[in-house]
């Protein structure tokens, strides 16, 4: 069919169609159920955010807010973002509604959709989903530990394999005073290499260049000083504590002093789940400690941790690895009708399936008989009926096994259909009274 379409989709966006629909349902029930028995509730809040609230917290310097926020003037010339990620509107919420008054540790996750103007390529999105979690309210490495291992054990129960989980400590403001002056010291010798960007990020946040990307940068910072070195007694302890805790839980890592993560709240732990199978785009998740955040936000001083899993990344590396996720289920029964009676009373049948969640289907296209049948057939229904004349008269039809070809009388007396329904065997065999 030629079609004239106004405009396609936006850049960097994606449909997601009914059987994908139905796998990330699955995917999510799966994440939540199991956030759910660490103990964490569900969340959600807006898809935008007053600009400031980004600016802030995200950091002036980031890629995030210098490039890559949706941000517009609303109606009421107020300036408003597309939520680039999801911790910052997480805390704004928490605060805002009062839940840091309950007893602590607060547990939230989240899925939800977030924008960044980024170049589209595989796996990188202008809207993607982020699955997050968010442990507030403890500052002790127990809490890394965990919610590191409910990452863990996401990718585990999903059946995803390979992923190295790296970490890295980026300390504190305090031990990051002195690293910092040693780390521009090595970065201002080696400045006129450096990308433009990064130049102005030396002056302005020196361990962002650690995340530059291009390969000039990236070669540079292989000798360069490394936080580790510069944690305090207190982080490089909290540190210590994290990597025993995820050794006695048996979860493999490997340290890695680049990550320095994207956005400027993190402090202490920092995290990555890292696949090389689906391309350049290989950190499935990521997350981290920011003990100074929810005070910069809303002035309560608490400590808390938080992860961002890459929903699509997830999804890709699921087909990758031909990991096997349930498929939409096909319709149980075809009630095909000839003649508006039966075109009636197969309508009213397939109401009485439903209510008993029988994905029935009948004829709404006003299809002849023949038709409704290559349709049924299409849609691969694993019962029929037909209803004519004769049916309508004795109000009995045959109940066919589109399978097998087997037939059995089936009543169309609205109470006795739906006994018959509720026996109804869905693995394509007869109801329960037949075996
Ligand atoms: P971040 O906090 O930026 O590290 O994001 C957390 C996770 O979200 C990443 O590890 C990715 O899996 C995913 N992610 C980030 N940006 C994008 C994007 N533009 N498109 C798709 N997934 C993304």
């Amino acid at each position: 069919m030629k079609m004239n379409l106004i405009t396609n989709g936006a850049k960097g966006t994606q449909d997601v169609l009914p059987r994908d629909s139905f796998q990330r349902s699955f995917v999510e029930k799966l994440l939540f159920d199991i956030a759910q028995t660490y103990g964490f509730g569900q969340i959600r809040t807006p898809v935008f955010e007053h600009t400031e609230l980004f600016n802030k917290s995200v950091g002036e310097t980031t890629d995030v807010v210098q490039k890559e926020m949706y941000t517009f003037k609303d109606k009421g010339d107020r300036s408003i973002t597309l939520r680039p990620e999801g911790t910052t509107p997480v805390v704004r919420a928490m605060l805002e509604n009062g839940l840091h008054n309950n007893a602590l540790p607060i547990k939230l996750s989240y899925l939800m959709s977030c924008y960044r103007y980024e170049k589209p390529q595989a796996g990188r999105y202008r809207e993607f989903n982020q699955f997050g979690a968010e442990i507030f309210g403890s500052e002790d490495p127990a809490a890394d530990a965990e919610l590191i291992s409910m990452a863990n054990d996401m990718f585990n129960r999903l059946g995803i394999k390979g992923l190295t989980l790296e970490i890295n400590s980026i300390g504190c403001p305090k031990c990051r005073e002195k690293y910092y002056s040693k780390l521009k010291e090595y970065l201002e010798s080696k400045k006129a290499d450096l990308c433009p960007n990064c130049v102005d990020r030396l002056s302005r946040n020196p361990m962002r260049v650690l995340d530059c990307k291009s390969p000039i940068c990236s070669e540079i910072t292989k000798d360069a000083p490394v936080i580790l070195d510069f944690l305090c007694e207190e982080c490089s302890d909290h540190f210590e504590k994290v990597k025993s805790y995820l050794n006695q839980m048996q979860i493999s890592f490997k340290i890695n002093p680049k990550i320095v993560r994207g956005l400027d709240y993190y402090t202490k732990t920092v995290f990555e789940f890292i696949s090389t199978e689906i391309g350049a785009q290989g950190a499935l998740g990521g997350g981290g400690r920011y003990d100074g955040l929810v005070k910069l936000i809303g002035g309560v001083d608490m400590p808390a941790i938080g992860f961002g899993l890459g929903f699509e990344r997830i999804m890709l590396i699921l087909a990758k690895q031909q990991v096997s996720l349930p498929e939409p289920e096909k319709c149980t029964i075809y009630i095909a009708g000839l003649g508006d009676e039966a075109k009636e009373m197969a309508l009213k049948l397939a109401c009485i399936a439903r209510q008993y969640s029988i994905n029935a289907q009948c004829d709404i296209v006003g299809r002849g008989l023949k038709a409704q049948m290559k349709f049924a057939d299409k849609i691969e229904a694993a019962f029929s009926i037909v209803i004519g004349e004769d049916e309508l008269k004795t109000q009995i039809a045959k109940l066919k096994n589109m399978k097998t070809g087997e037939t059995r009388e089936i009543s169309l007396d609205a109470e006795k259909f739906g006994d018959e329904m509720m026996g109804i065997d869905l693995e394509n065999r007869f109801g329960k009274s037949d075996k």
